[in-house]
């Protein structure tokens, strides 16, 4: 089934306790479509760049697989930069420059051949333009999938609202929750934020793993524990690649089945912190994919016999 994922291209500067990157590609739909890629062959990109942008990554898109005619190119402006710094611990952030350039005018014209996607990813930008790409569907589609952050709940709180409402599935981390509900039990905050619109909440804890919420049914993932995380930028992006792309392929919007795209999505996402930017998610073998997914179900594989009443 086909794919809309609309976001950020752009180029960011990473700095963790690793080491330090110079501009390098990046960008929230980069990393979305990158992870989808490896589950659907029918990925379109909608998405804005400046002319600054190199070449070579949009073939490697479409190497694999995705559709960039949505993907404007605007001559004599520069891309979207953003730059940040990771803390010893790898959770934590400081957003160093965010220079909005060519997003900061961003129109999100849908090409007449993008109508007929049945799952649209909606990757972190504006809720205004998020909620412009649903109003310019001309058909709904089947699941829409949302990513937002902190700063739009800062900046643009009405329309983010107005945009929740919209939308089947919310991906955020276990701060965002708190912030966006008021709870700091995330079991309340999953409630509170299901009342706003999104009938499937999915909160990402890092390297704690995520959790599933729909009505009273929830679903927890780990995160694989990794030896070295080198950089953790567009994990959550890479994660909500392969969640959707998972569900695209499988075209089964379950709860069932949503719990084995959260797992892709982890096994994706788990790649994706091993390298700079988009360098470790561009080339991944079957092979690769198929041990990861193998670990995750290692991994949380026990035999606890059904009668557990104590010996007399
Ligand atoms: P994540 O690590 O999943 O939060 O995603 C990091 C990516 O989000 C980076 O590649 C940035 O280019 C992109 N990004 C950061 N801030 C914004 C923003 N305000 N709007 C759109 N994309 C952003």
């Amino acid at each position: 089934m086909s794919l809309l994922v609309v976001g950020s291209v752009a180029f960011d500067a990473i700095e963790t306790p690793f080491g330090k990157t110079d501009k390098i590609v990046g960008g929230a739909a980069s990393y979305i479509s990158l992870a989808a890629s490896y589950f659907t062959r029918s990925t379109n990109l909608v998405a804005v760049v400046g002319d600054d942008f190199p070449h070579n990554f949009i073939q490697h898109l479409n190497k694999h697989g995705v559709n960039t005619e949505g993907l404007q190119i605007k001559e004599g402006e520069k891309s979207f930069f953003w730059s940040g710094k990771y803390h010893t611990d790898m959770n934590s952030r400081d957003t160093l420059i965010t220079e909005l350039n060519v997003l900061g005018s961003f129109d999100p014209i849908v090409p007449a051949s993008y109508q007929d996607c049945e799952y649209l990813m909606l990757g972190n930008l504006t809720p205004k333009v998020q909620q412009t790409v649903i109003e310019r569907l001309t058909k709904r589609p089947k699941l829409i999938v949302m990513d937002t952050m902190n700063f739009w709940m800062e900046v643009a709180m009405d329309d983010l609202r107005q945009t929740l409402k919209m939308v089947d599935v919310l991906t955020i981390n276990d701060e965002e929750a708190r912030q966006l509900s008021g709870e700091y039990s995330l079991v309340k905050a999953a409630a509170k934020i299901q009342e706003m619109g999104p009938k499937y909440l999915i909160i990402k804890k890092g390297e704690n793993g995520a959790l599933l919420f729909h009505g009273k049914q929830v679903f927890f993932a780990p995160a694989l524990p990794l030896e070295e995380v080198f950089d953790p930028t567009g994990a959550g992006d890479t994660f909500a690649g392969g969640f959707i792309g998972y569900l695209a392929k499988t075209d089964d919007i379950s709860f069932e089945n949503m719990k084995n795209a959260i797992i892709f999505g982890s096994a994706m996402a788990s790649f994706c912190v091993e390298r700079f930017g988009t360098e470790r998610i561009i080339d991944l073998s079957q092979r690769e994919l198929d041990d990861r997914i193998q670990a995750f179900k290692n991994l949380v594989r026990f035999n606890i016999g059904a009668n557990l009443s104590q010996d007399n």
